[in-house]
């Protein structure tokens, strides 16, 4: 049997090794290293994937919920709501503009941030909400779009873990995650689900207005070269990293469903069983299996089952084991410890499994037979 990895680069990798070394190839030939012809030609392909009118490719996600932030004119002091339970970029970048992060606790099934506390956070101050659609699945926009409709707030969509999923609305209206939002913002770290070889990122938009605004913050604030009318950062995507997702691009259909795939067969290995939760689906949102994690019960002990599954040479990870509330950077007399409860118990009893797009039964049947047997020792 193969190794086993979180993320098995290597042999996805190995399967289309050709095709990137050429396009890789095309762009040191060319020498076109910054907006080469590539960065162009996916951005255009990425429309076409998504349905949306526009995308500005930028160097990653985190820049891409920057720009998103810097494009609505936001004033210091201005709130944001997001989602306690999440990886921290999406905070990062509210605070680092002088915003005002205002987290809410997320919902203890789906891990995804609760409609009810997002209306519940909003006031005078609120501007945006700012769901992150964790582990593959798209948070309640239907939900959502209706209180930020409500009280005139934008929504920027945190997509990095969700792209291709999809969001049926009760209109029956399908939108890819990310388009739906004012604003939906992702990123190509090579572990993503689309994932490049070194950074890269995107953004997302509908709004023509946006886009140009977003499209002249990523370069210098500029739309004609050296007439710079706002303040802008220097933000894009590499030529290089653009021809390989354009390749992969291509596979991310077939990529989506072998991690689909690897997720129906864990879950149905581990449907029911006493001690832990599989990973709930929401009904409106495809699932695309980012992270594969379980909820164990409060009697396991996680780090017990972490190191018995290391000993296997089975990796697992904790995403997330501190939830931003309790960070050092993110303290604030607005909230403390125990102020979200939901996030603090996901803290303290998620693992993820290996999940990739290259996971074999032999493998997924190894790491299930090893949770299993772990898990023994609590069943008398
Ligand atoms: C990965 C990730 C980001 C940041 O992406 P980078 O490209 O690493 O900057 C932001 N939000 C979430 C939820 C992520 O998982």
């Amino acid at each position: 049997m193969k190794e086993i990895r979180m993320v098995d680069l290597a042999t996805q990798y190995e399967k289309i090794k050709i095709e990137i070394n050429e396009a890789i190839n095309e762009v040191l030939e060319s020498t076109a290293f910054i907006n080469g012809p590539a960065v162009r030609t996916f951005k255009e392909n990425l429309e076409k994937h998504l349905k949306v009118h526009h995308v500005i490719p930028c160097a990653n996600g985190t820049d891409a919920l920057q720009l998103a932030m810097m494009a609505l004119d936001l004033q210091p002091g201005d709130e944001v709501i997001t989602a306690s339970f999440t990886y921290v970029a999406t905070a990062e970048v509210i605070a680092l503009l002088k915003l005002t992060p205002v987290l809410v606790d997320v919902d203890e099934e789906t891990f995804l941030i609760d409609p009810q506390k997002i209306e519940k956070a909003i006031t005078s101050k609120t501007k945006a909400i700012v769901p992150v659609h964790l582990f593959g699945q798209c948070a309640d926009m239907e939900r959502i779009m209706a209180i930020a409709n409500r009280y005139n707030l934008f929504v920027i969509e945190d997509t990095a873990q969700a792209i291709n999923a999809e969001y049926t609305f009760s209109d029956g209206t399908v939108k890819k995650a990310g388009t739906i939002g004012h604003i939906g913002c992702t990123s190509f770290f090579p572990s993503k689900n689309l994932g490049c070889y070194g950074d890269g990122g995107a953004i997302f938009t509908n709004d023509d207005v946006l886009a140009s605004k977003l499209r002249m913050i990523a370069n210098h604030g500029q739309s004609i070269q050296y007439h710079h009318d706002i303040v802008g950062v220097n933000s894009r995507l590499d030529t290089i990293q653009a021809a390989i997702l354009n390749i992969k691009l291509k596979y991310l259909n077939d990529y989506t469903k072998a991690r689909q795939a690897a997720a129906e067969y864990y879950d149905h290995a581990f449907e029911g069983h006493p001690l832990l939760k599989i990973p709930k689906r929401t009904l409106n949102s495809t699932h695309v299996f980012h992270q594969y994690t379980l909820k164990l019960s409060p009697e396991v002990d996680r780090n017990g089952l972490k190191n018995y599954l290391a000993e296997q040479k089975i990796p697992s990870m904790i995403y997330y084991p501190i939830p931003l509330h309790k960070q050092k950077a993110y303290q604030s007399d607005r909230y403390g410890p125990g102020d979200f409860p939901i996030s603090e118990q996901l803290a303290a009893s998620v693992i993820s499994l290996p999940m990739h797009t290259e996971l074999t039964k032999e493998q997924q049947d190894f790491i299930i037979h090893h949770v299993f047997n772990f898990l023994k020792r609590y069943i008398s």
